[in-house]
């Protein structure tokens, strides 16, 4: 292992990680409007379950909330300044996040006293809650997230920044298959083990990737995560 400074390129591939999982999370928060958010009892015989897409209040802010959290991700290519894309990933997830942990709030809080029922939370309403306080959390850590001397554990992290030459026409770049990997290579982009048949290659700077890590890339962001070459 190596120590060595963050560039603005790793930093904006760390940018598109945080911004991969909100959008996730975003999905799994719109996903629980589909279940059963309380069961609330006019009487002690007759129950209703409440899903929380009944309700108007709660389908409009988990909707607008994992909508924001879930854009996010997708606004991470609009600018190749980190300072940039380390504000609108913020304020979205905190904007989202927000916006979706008041459904759950205005449930609990708001509307169920003033219905005159007893009730109780299910599961749906929780999961709401807690995916809302991530997206909120996501958001904070890409707030503070800044460049800083790290380990990069990266067994199959060669060459990499040898090719950048400033001011010279955008190179391009193609990625191929790889037969064989070296045991325990890493992707860099979601830190997990590449095996022989996952791996795609930067025929540019030879660092090796999931192909479904870099194909996501990609489409978003049009340039090998490494090198900055654009894919052709
Ligand atoms: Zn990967
Ligand atoms: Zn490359």
């Amino acid at each position: 292992m190596e120590e060595m400074t963050v560039s603005e390129r790793r930093l904006l591939v760390r940018f598109f990680q945080i911004g991969s999982i909100m959008a996730l999370v975003g999905s799994i928060h719109i996903l629980t409007l589909l279940m059963p958010w309380y069961v609330v009892r006019a009487d002690t015989v007759s129950a209703t379950v409440l899903s929380g897409y009944l309700l108007p209040e709660t389908l409009a802010l988990s909707s607008i909330g994992g909508v924001l959290a879930g854009i996010a991700l997708l606004v991470t290519s609009f600018s190749s300044k980190p300072s940039v894309v380390r504000l609108i990933l913020s304020s979205l997830a905190i904007g989202g996040g927000v916006v979706g942990l008041l459904s759950p709030v205005y449930l609990n809080f708001v509307l169920i006293p003033s219905l005159n029922v007893v009730g109780e939370p299910e599961p749906g309403f929780f999961i709401s809650f807690f995916s809302a306080v991530v997206i909120v959390a996501l958001g904070i850590l890409a707030l503070v997230t800044r460049p800083q001397k790290v380990e990069i554990p990266y067994p199959g992290y060669y060459g990499m920044g040898e090719q950048e030459t400033a001011g010279q026409p955008v190179e391009t770049t193609s990625f191929e298959t790889v037969d064989a990997v070296d045991d325990g290579l890493i992707c860099p982009i979601c830190y997990t083990t590449v095996t022989s048949e996952n791996a795609v290659r930067c025929t540019s700077c030879g660092v090796v990737f999931h192909s479904g890590c870099l194909e996501t890339y990609v489409n978003i962001n049009g340039t090998c995560p490494n090198c900055g070459r654009a894919a052709v």
